[in-house]
């Protein structure tokens, strides 16, 4: 008898999956509880879709958080050309950006998924739309008995599992996957934030809610010793901080998150103290007969300024003239050494990425399928995996769903 798979899940993981099955000519049917295919997939970089990394292979590893070696296999076999070639075959043209990020030229996530649904079409995969598995049981025929929300039930030879992780629930990833495992007999490391604002103690954030900086240096301690430090693009909101940089900090500190954390924001990451206070000597040479609060404008974005004097215990209303050097320093410090203090991480929910998942020693890394339970597979985030932002999240859906549609 023809085995019947089932792909439990349209996200990429599981559209690539399936689609790679189906190119074996085998009887696969796709289930998504969503109206739609993708859900997810729709929001990721800003509606535009941060396809995959053209770096090399070893670097797509170097920028795997958690569980790199177990994806060796996978970026291996199924690559980031393999991806950007499949998409263009399905009628996607895509272009590169700044640090090899690939997006698809038109800057929408739909045509990707448009092109993804052409690629389960062409190889004659059975998508089924609205449908939630509820629960799976292991027949005594060894069968999956795939049992549906709506009361329906039907066996399959082998099945794929690709719900997602557990971060912006309202796309469809609920973290089910997480229950299907467990009660087929799979340990699962407890779900945690990945690629997460945080929130800090310091109240004055709110103040500068909604303020971009693009080009600043954040780095943070953990005992006076370094964890992290990276340059880029972040965010104030009402909580605390977002934005790229930030949200790949959320990777290094997690695991000391019961520690006591200090940030430290270098506003002018490209000056050394001693530049930047040659510059500000020139600044207050021009506006030497002004008050501070209106001499800081060459320097600042307008919201920092009152900020960044009040932590520079400075009377906002001083003149520049009267400006003792002792204050100059503070002002640098608070330029170069902006503190904060973590308090936690915003909920699972808010995370673009879950940390956890199926324990990866219980996954044969070159098939996906797992090491109890004959014909029973995983790919995509469901797994213990996760990456930095840049597109490596992605790539790690389409690589597992490669390896469990071709080896299913
Ligand atoms: C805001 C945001 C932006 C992002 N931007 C990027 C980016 O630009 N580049 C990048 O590389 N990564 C990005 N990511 C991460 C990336 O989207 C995920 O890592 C990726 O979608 C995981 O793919 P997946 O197929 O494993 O799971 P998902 O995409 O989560 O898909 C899982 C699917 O399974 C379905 N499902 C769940 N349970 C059931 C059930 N019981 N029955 C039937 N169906 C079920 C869900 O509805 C869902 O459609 C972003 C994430 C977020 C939240």
């Amino acid at each position: 008898m023809e085995d019947k798979i089932a792909v439990i899940g349209g996200g990429p993981a599981g559209m690539i999956a399936a689609g790679t099955a189906g190119s074996r000519k085998k009887n696969v049917v796709l289930f998504e509880k969503n109206e739609k295919l993708g859900k997810k997939l729709y929001i990721t970089g800003k509606g535009r879709c941060n396809i995959t990394n053209l770096c090399d292979i070893e670097e797509l590893l170097n920028n795997v958080v958690v569980n790199k070696k177990f994806l060796y296999s996978a970026f291996y076999t199924f690559t980031n050309n393999d991806i950007i070639d499949l998409l263009n075959k399905y009628g996607l043209e895509t272009k590169v950006e700044r640090g090899n990020r690939v997006f698809p030229k038109s800057n929408k996530s739909s045509d990707v998924i448009k092109a993804l649904n052409k690629y389960l079409i062409d190889n004659n995969v059975t998508i089924r739309l609205n449908k939630k598995i509820s629960d799976i049981k292991k027949t005594t025929s060894g069968m999956f008995n795939l049992q549906f929300e709506d009361g329906s039930q039907e066996n399959f030879n082998k099945i794929i599992i690709t719900t997602g992780g557990k971060s912006y629930e309202q796309t469809g990833s609920t973290g089910d996957g997480y229950n299907f495992a467990e009660s087929l007999g799979h340990k699962i490391i407890k779900p945690k934030p990945a690629l997460v604002p945080c929130e800090v103690e310091e109240a004055w954030v709110k103040e500068l809610q909604g303020l971009s900086l693009k080009n600043v240096s954040i780095s943070a301690y953990v005992k006076n010793k370094k964890i992290f430090e990276d340059f880029g693009e972040m965010l104030f909101t009402h909580f605390g901080i977002s934005g790229p940089v930030v949200l790949s900090m959320s990777n290094y500190i997690n695991k000391h998150i019961n520690e006591n954390i200090k940030i430290y924001i270098d506003l002018k990451p490209a000056l050394s103290h001693e530049k930047l206070e040659k510059r500000i000597l020139r600044d207050f040479e021009q506006f030497s007969r002004k008050q501070l609060k209106n001499s800081l404008n060459n320097l600042l974005p307008k919201a920092l300024i009152p900020v960044i004097i009040r932590l520079s215990k400075i009377d906002e209303d001083k003149f520049i003239n009267q400006i003792t050097k002792e204050e100059r320093n503070n002002l640098i410090e608070a330029l170069k050494k902006l503190e904060l203090t973590f308090s936690k991480f915003r909920p699972i929910n808010e995370a673009i990425v879950t940390s956890g998942g199926i324990i990866i020693k219980e996954i044969d890394p070159s098939t996906m399928e797992s090491k109890h339970v004959k014909g029973l597979f995983f790919a995509g985030e469901v797994i213990d995996v996760d990456a930095l932002t840049g597109g490596f999240n992605l790539q790690i859906a389409y690589s597992t769903g490669y390896l469990a549609g071709i080896n299913c």
